[in-house]
């Protein structure tokens, strides 16, 4: 934005309409709040990066309305993703879920980013009370009146900076070459592709093959000592390295592009009016396709507490519980995805000698964590407080969410949920399996649908 004026006097400026401060302004439009939305750039981001998310994140979908529409552009599959090695032996599987999981949605999703990031910014229309500006970089925070500013810019966020955030390196950073390929479906090598995510652990060309969905393949492709990144990037470069699944005979290249991977938290989320979310605070390595998902749980987590300050339901400490609760969980996320790209990315010969020996006995098997939000505001107790609570459909049909809205909730035995609180929905003997087996008599939820308290 040019010269001194002050842009936006509502609830939230977002500076930043990637994935994550599209999902925000939803969650604020939806709320009722005023909020002006900026990206320097006039159309969506064209390079793809994220191609998964997960049920959890599916949720945050519905909760924005938005689910059905993202659904009709996305693949599911309870196929999992596994780590094979060169000699094609399973080392390591990260499990599927069949049908609907505990969020009340299949637990993996594949998707095309530029087509997501178009449902999240038409589903901004639905709001009188949020504005886009599209083709506006911010240059400085101060030209922005908002009441909060919510830095969803990215990797080089301009927010962060003004904050001065502190970065926690977590150790890893390695360039790979990421092609998207549109397959020929009548091509028997393309029909033979495996359905489940392959993380090929071979020392002499790391590699990642998903299936995006229709004819889309993602090719990730780890580079080695003496690759040039620009030269790379040609087609006659990456097609040998790819002759073991298929050839240009069976595929179109829709792009290809370098990307330095990173794993880094960042301490330092809000300083007075100003706040972050998604990647300003924090990169995660894409083994795990948990990078994007973080920064929409940090939407999820955000936008009820933003919501509940500017209307003064609650005071304005509530929003330090933010960055207290939610950074140790991406931190978790991170710290996986850091150890599964040490097993994919291992090259050196006795590294991969003690590899082997680790899954000599066969494949280990592991599940995305579920850790616990860190202290903030909820009560100091151990899990299942702190977690998410599942979605299950109602005897009606619903799913839970439906019912529940932007609102608290208490789930739990009907003689207990007796006498009517207003400022919570009342849903006696829902969950009442997932509480009976937990000991757990009541539970109280926020519009997160994070569980605050249990009785
Ligand atoms: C190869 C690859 C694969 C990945 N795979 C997955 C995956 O499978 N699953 C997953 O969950 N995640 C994945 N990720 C991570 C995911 O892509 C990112 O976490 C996600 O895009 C971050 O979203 P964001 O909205 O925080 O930031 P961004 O997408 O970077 O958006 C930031 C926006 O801010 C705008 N902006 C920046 N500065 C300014 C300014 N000063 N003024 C105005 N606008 C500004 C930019 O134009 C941009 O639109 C992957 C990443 C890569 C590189």
């Amino acid at each position: 934005m040019g010269g001194a004026e002050q842009l936006s006097g509502g609830d939230v400026a977002i500076v930043g309409c990637g994935p994550v401060g599209a999902l925000l302004a939803n969650l604020l439009g939806q709320a009722g709040l005023s909020v002006d939305v900026y990206d320097r750039e006039a159309g969506i981001h064209a390079l793809p990066r994220a191609v998964h998310f997960d049920g959890e994140v599916m949720r945050i979908f519905q909760s924005a309305g938005l689910a059905e529409d993202i659904a009709t552009i996305s693949r599911t599959s309870a196929k999992g993703m596994h780590f094979i090695d060169a000699a094609g032996r399973t080392l390591m599987i990260r499990r599927g879920i069949e049908g609907p999981g505990p969020q009340g949605w299949a637990g993996n999703w594949y998707f095309h980013q530029p087509s997501l990031e178009e449902i999240l910014r038409a589903g901004l229309s639905r709001f009188p009370n949020v504005r886009l500006h599209l083709g506006h970089e911010v240059r400085s925070v101060d030209e922005l009146a908002a009441r909060y500013v919510v830095g969803c810019d990215g990797a080089r966020s301009l927010v962060r900076r003004t904050i001065g955030s502190r970065p926690h390196d977590l150790g890893l950073h390695q360039p790979w070459l990421v092609v998207d390929l549109l397959c020929d479906p009548r091509s028997p090598r393309v029909q033979a592709l495996p359905e489940y995510t392959v993380q090929f652990c071979d020392p002499a060309r790391p590699m990642t093959i998903v299936n995006v969905g229709g004819r889309r393949r993602r090719w990730e492709i780890m580079l080695m000592p003496g690759d040039e990144p620009e030269h790379l990037i040609e087609p006659d470069l990456f097609w040998p390295m790819m002759a073991r699944w298929l050839t240009p005979q069976d595929a179109v290249v829709e792009r290809s592009a370098v990307y330095t991977f990173h794993s880094l938290v960042q301490e330092g989320w809000r300083k007075g009016r100003l706040l972050l979310a998604g990647d300003a605070c924090h990169q995660t390595p894409p083994f795990l396709g948990q990078g994007m998902c973080a920064g929409m749980r940090d939407a999820a987590n955000l936008a009820w507490k933003l919501a509940a300050v500017v209307e003064g339901s609650a005071p304005e400490a509530l929003l330090d519980s933010y960055e207290s609760e939610r950074r140790p969980h991406a931190a978790a996320f991170i710290e996986l995805a850091v150890k599964l790209g040490a097993v994919i990315q291992a090259t050196d010969p006795a590294l991969v000698a003690e590899r082997d020996r680790r899954f000599a006995q066969g494949p280990e098997t592991f599940d995305f964590p579920q850790p616990q939000l860190g202290p903030g505001f909820r009560m100091e107790a151990p899990p299942p407080v702190g977690t998410i609570f599942p979605q299950p459909r109602l005897a009606d049909g619903r799913l839970m969410d439906d019912v529940i809205g932007q609102r608290f909730a208490i789930v739990g035995e009907p003689s207990l949920l007796a006498s009517e609180r207003p400022d919570a929905v009342h849903l006696p003997g829902v969950g009442s399996d997932w509480l009976a087996a937990r000991g757990i008599r009541a539970a109280l939820l926020r519009p997160d649908r994070y569980i605050f308290a249990v009785a």
